[in-house]
């Protein structure tokens, strides 16, 4: 039986990709605070803002390219059993490959209903403009999980975490509340990989393997030794 490796990816991952992090940016994203555009109460104040920061965000993901970290990725699920569960919202785990995704925040390249959540369209375009409903008549809005929002598919996630064989994780802060709990959730004893610059001050299980680099450089490296090992 193959082995399951679960790798839960975050910001870090797509940096490389031209797509920037929150924590690199002092809490900022592109020059935001996230209390006015990644809000609920954002949106109810003033949706155009939102709506436009959105669509800049869709744009460079639009643009952006895999790096060689979601490649290798793509290339470990041929050899196992693996689930990416990302934090992310741009789709470069998609592009390079990888079919077994799970979105925690949502997929910036949809759109959903603001009256019923489960309404999602997949976008044909770069924005989403005001005025542009759903067929229930409420306006679209990004099929993001905004700050304070519950996240529908966390419970997946919970559920699928004691299952893993061996767990990786690549550039997450572990400073967003609840994917920052998941790590805590694989069996005792399972090997478990960290990738990223600067390992997050955050309590991590003692047998981590810390792996001090660039998800570009870390990932390619512990990817073939994995399938080297299979
Ligand atoms: P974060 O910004 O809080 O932390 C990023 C982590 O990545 C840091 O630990 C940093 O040291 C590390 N990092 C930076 N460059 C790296 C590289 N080249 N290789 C590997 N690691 C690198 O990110 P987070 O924990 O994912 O939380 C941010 C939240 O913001 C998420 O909820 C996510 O939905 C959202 N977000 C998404 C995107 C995206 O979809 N690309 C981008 C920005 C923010």
């Amino acid at each position: 039986m193959k082995k399951k490796i679960i790798i839960l990816t975050g910001a870090g991952i797509s940096a490389e990709s031209g797509l920037q992090t929150f924590r690199d940016a002092d809490g900022l994203w592109e020059g935001y605070n996230v209390e006015d555009v990644a809000t609920p109460e954002a949106w109810a104040r003033n949706p155009v803002l939102v709506q436009n920061f959105y669509n800049e965000r869709r744009k460079a993901v639009l643009e952006a390219k895999p790096n060689a970290a979601h490649l290798a990725l793509a290339e470990l699920e041929k050899h196992f059993g693996t689930l990416i569960i990302t934090q992310n919202i741009d789709d470069l785990h998609e592009k390079a490959g990888s079919k077994v995704v799970m979105h925690l925040h949502g997929e910036i390249v949809y759109s959903r209903s603001s009256k019923n959540a489960a309404l999602l369209y997949k976008l044909q375009k770069p924005t989403i403009e005001m005025g542009e409903l759903c067929e229930l008549g409420s306006q679209l809005r990004p099929h993001v999980v905004w700050f304070g929002e519950a996240v529908p598919m966390i419970s997946k996630a919970m559920h699928e975490m004691p299952q893993a064989d061996i767990v990786i994780l690549v550039g997450s802060s572990l400073a967003v509340y609840p994917a920052s709990g998941l790590l805590e959730l694989a069996k005792p004893g399972t090997p478990v990989y960290i990738i990223d610059p600067k390992i997050p001050n955050v309590n991590l299980p003692k047998n981590i393997v810390k792996i001090e680099e660039k998800a570009s450089v870390g990932v390619p490296v512990l990817v073939s030794e994995l399938i080297k090992n299979e």
